[in-house]
């Protein structure tokens, strides 16, 4: 069981400046999530040790490895394309770390057939990887580096090239293998919805710095900057100005307390809840799986809402409705 620390670590390449404070909790699973080129390979780099940091310090468990050589780390990596040797059947390429270790035969056979066990392979050991699904080459690079027993597992965009469908299905076993095995986990991805549904927490990056950290439900709904609020999912950002402690927007009212003139006001589409009114107009909708998104206009302004398929009923273009926002934060 290990912590994972970064403490003010920098790198610097031409046009890129990375600036780092973290601390990974013993057995979490967190996120380094962030649009492309903000930096979350370098920072899983340099846990790894595969890149060194200009200044700062890198800790396990509060010791300080920052110029330990990745293979002195006993960190586990699964890259996006897997990286298998194509040479290797399934079995060989789980064994190869612990033949390299000189492990003796019993006991890696045993650990190979365990580590097949966690992760599902039962019965592929003899294939190679070129007869794998994508799905089933990403399984043996997990299997291969949690065999080792490593101390903490580093996962680059590991499902970015597989298909939706088999993407959810092995993000929830990932999931459930590392609950299993309790191991600390840094896991990289640039899509919002894969990280909100894996992570214990996330940390989301831009331009070489962590804006937020926190649980994926905390930085959904209570994002400290229009970054973090726009990268985690739709929402309305609306300018507004503030009379007598309430912030007006055409004909909405929302109560804060500010003493500033002008302010932002930030909800995200399903806390507009649709009723019976007159305050906007319906000027289109769009049906996804089980949802309705809602476009209304309120004095000139667009606002997105997401409802229920159940409330579709209430819905039609041009329609006059009334809107409440049931949720709202001042950014
Ligand atoms: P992506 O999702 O696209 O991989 P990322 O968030 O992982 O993005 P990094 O790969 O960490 O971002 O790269 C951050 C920035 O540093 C980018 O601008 C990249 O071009 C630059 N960079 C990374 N490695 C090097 C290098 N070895 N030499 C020069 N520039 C580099």
């Amino acid at each position: 069981m290990v912590t994972v620390e970064l403490e003010n670590v920098t790198k610097s390449f031409e046009n890129f400046r990375l600036e780092v404070s973290l601390k990974v909790k013993d057995g979490e699973l967190l996120t380094l999530l962030g649009p492309s080129g903000c930096g979350k390979t370098t920072t899983l780099r340099i846990i790894a040790g595969l890149e060194s940091p200009d200044s700062g310090r890198v800790l396990f468990d509060g010791d300080d490895v920052t110029s330990k050589k990745p293979y002195e780390r006993n960190v586990g990596f699964v890259f996006q394309d897997y990286a298998l040797f194509p040479h290797m059947t399934v079995y060989e390429n789980i064994a190869f770390g612990l033949k390299v270790r000189k492990i003796p035969r019993g006991e890696i056979e045993r650990k190979v057939k365990e580590a097949i066990k966690l992760v599902g392979l039962e019965g592929l050991e003899n294939r190679y990887p070129e007869q794998l699904s994508g799905g089933q080459q990403q399984r043996v690079a997990l299997a291969r580096a949690l065999v080792v027993e490593p101390d903490i597992l580093l996962l680059d965009e590991p499902l970015s090239n597989l298909d939706a469908r088999v993407r959810e299905r092995l993000r929830r076993e990932i999931r459930r293998i590392q609950r299993e095995v309790g191991i600390t986990t840094v896991y990289v991805t640039h899509d919002q919805v894969e990280a909100m549904a894996i992570s214990d927490r996330i940390a989301l990056m831009n331009f070489g710095k962590i804006e937020q950290v926190g649980e994926p439900l905390d930085l959904y709904l209570n994002p400290k900057s229009e970054f973090v609020a726009r990268f985690l999912g739709d929402g309305n950002l609306l300018e507004a100005r503030v009379h007598d402690g309430k912030a007006k927007i055409g004909s909405l009212e929302f109560n804060i307390s500010t003493s500033s003139k002008k302010v932002k006001i930030f909800f995200r589409p399903e806390h507009v809840e649709i009723g019976e009114g007159d305050a906007a107009r319906v000027v289109d909708y769009e049906i996804i799986p089980g949802r309705v998104k809602v476009y209304l206009e309120v004095d000139n302004i667009t606002i997105l809402a997401e409802r229920p398929l159940e409330e579709i009923e209430k819905i039609r273009k041009g329609a006059k409705v009334g809107i409440k926002i049931r949720r709202f934060i001042v950014l």
